[in-house]
């Protein structure tokens, strides 16, 4: 027995004209229309007669978000893909209105924008290297315990940069990282590197079974002057936007060396190289340990990629945040998660709307990316379409999800409306406020 599927798939356009307008408005259990079955095997006259005669089944999407055209675009029918895709000029408008979202071109957020000059080819010149350590206008951002040390004193509450003479008593092997050069500043000082200031990062973390007395000494040194170790969160966010970023830089690689000592192939110590930016096994390397042959991730300073994204309502005149229960009370964000291996960022964007809110995305569009870290993040932050609107947190990550409207999201802005959002310098404030602030609502 034939029914409308099976019809449209092997191109029986008798039996689909003769069914009567009801039953051809029907959807199997995967959500797809008698459209997607002609699309999907290319049957181009039951496309035409559809498209024509049923036109409002162009935009249905199935089960898997994909609406006739792209069904049709994937298994290489370009003639009925075509044939069922929208008008050239509305998918021209949509392009237009995408990136006229995302046109704020490099945009910097918070935590990039460093001033230094990372310097990478220094990295394996050690006379350059011993040099830009000893120099007198060398700056070190010195940590304990992950935390940076701070210095109260200042009003602003800004980051203390110690000289080469306050560190003598520190060892300078180790957990010293080469941050960069501040080129703005160039030198022909006796004692000062002439590029500019050097920038370096050092761990002075007491260990408790070494207990290192010189170590001991320096840090109650430090505190006698009034400067602390905190946590980088949230003083940081009161930094000015330069120190900020060597901040990110600095804190990121202290973390890295921190939670490495081992390595993670066969558990032999790690040596560092390369300034600190190579660890390598101390293991003979003609030993049995792989992390001697070819190409892997542990060798160099992971960054992870995480893909945040404020999400269009098909209307486009709302967006979809959600919140966490652990978050601040009437706080919501836009939907983020980690790329994971084998996937693109624009399908991991897709793949953490469905898990967290059943919504499937469509376009993605680029906005910018903000360096996060806590300890080692980069979040790729995007503005894209929805194509349906019935909210289902499949994966429970989220504690809820809604669409807010235009006047809702600018009320959060203000600090007045019915929900807050997360801080000005976070990517998904940025983000957020973008899409509220955009002149044309955009018809994605
Ligand atoms: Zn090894």
């Amino acid at each position: 027995m034939t029914n409308i599927f099976e019809a449209a798939a092997s191109g029986d356009l008798d039996y689909i004209k003769n069914q009567p307008q009801a039953t051809l408005k029907s959807r199997n259990d995967r959500g797809w229309t008698v459209l997607h079955f002609a699309a999907r095997y290319g049957q181009l006259d039951i496309a035409t007669y559809l498209r024509d005669n049923h036109g409002e089944l162009l935009t249905v999407v199935n089960g898997d978000g994909k609406t006739p055209a792209q069904l049709a675009q994937f298994w290489g029918y370009d003639q009925v893909a075509q044939l069922l895709s929208p008008p050239q000029q509305e998918q021209q408008q949509s392009k237009e209105q995408l990136s006229s979202l995302s046109k704020q071109v490099n945009h910097v957020n918070f935590f990039a924008g460093s001033p230094l000059n990372r310097y990478g080819w220094y990295r394996t010149e050690q006379d350059h290297l011993n040099r830009l350590m000893h120099a007198t206008n060398a700056r070190f951002l010195l940590f304990s315990k992950l935390d940076p040390l701070f210095d109260k004193n200042d009003k602003k509450t800004g980051l203390y940069w110690a000289d080469v003479e306050k560190i003598k008593a520190a060892s300078l092997e180790g957990a010293l990282v080469f941050l960069g050069i501040d080129e703005r500043f160039v030198s022909d000082k006796e004692g000062d590197a002439k590029e500019g200031i050097p920038y370096w990062a050092l761990d002075i973390t007491v260990n408790e079974k070494d207990n290192n007395m010189t170590l001991v000494q320096l840090h109650q040194d430090l505190e006698k002057e009034g400067l602390e170790f905190s946590s980088p969160l949230p003083l940081g966010f009161q930094l000015d936007r330069e120190s900020a970023a060597i901040l990110a830089q600095a804190r990121a690689m202290v973390d890295w060396h921190t939670r490495n000592k081992f390595c993670p192939a066969c558990g032999n110590p790690v040596k560092i190289k390369e300034a600190g930016y190579k660890m390598t096994c101390s293991s003979n390397e003609t030993s049995q340990c792989i992390s001697h042959n070819g190409i892997h991730n542990f060798a160099y300073p992971r960054t992870d990629a995480v893909v945040i994204v404020c999400i269009v309502h098909p209307t486009a005149d709302k967006i979809l945040l959600g919140r966490q229960k652990r978050w601040p009370a009437r706080m919501f964000s836009c939907i983020a998660g980690f790329v994971e291996p084998g996937e693109s960022i624009e399908e991991a964007v897709r793949r953490e709307a469905l898990e967290e809110t059943g919504i499937h995305v469509d376009h993605v569009a680029y906005h910018s990316t903000q360096p996060w870290p806590f300890p080692n993040s980069l979040m790729f932050g995007f503005i894209a379409s929805a194509t349906n609107e019935q909210v289902k947190m499949e994966d429970k990550e989220l504690e809820s999800a809604r669409w807010f409207s235009r006047s809702d999201v600018l009320g959060a802005l203000k600090g007045d409306g019915i929900f807050t959002l997360p801080p000005k310098l976070a990517i998904a404030h940025q983000l957020i406020l973008t899409w509220a602030t955009s002149t044309q609502p955009a018809k994605m």
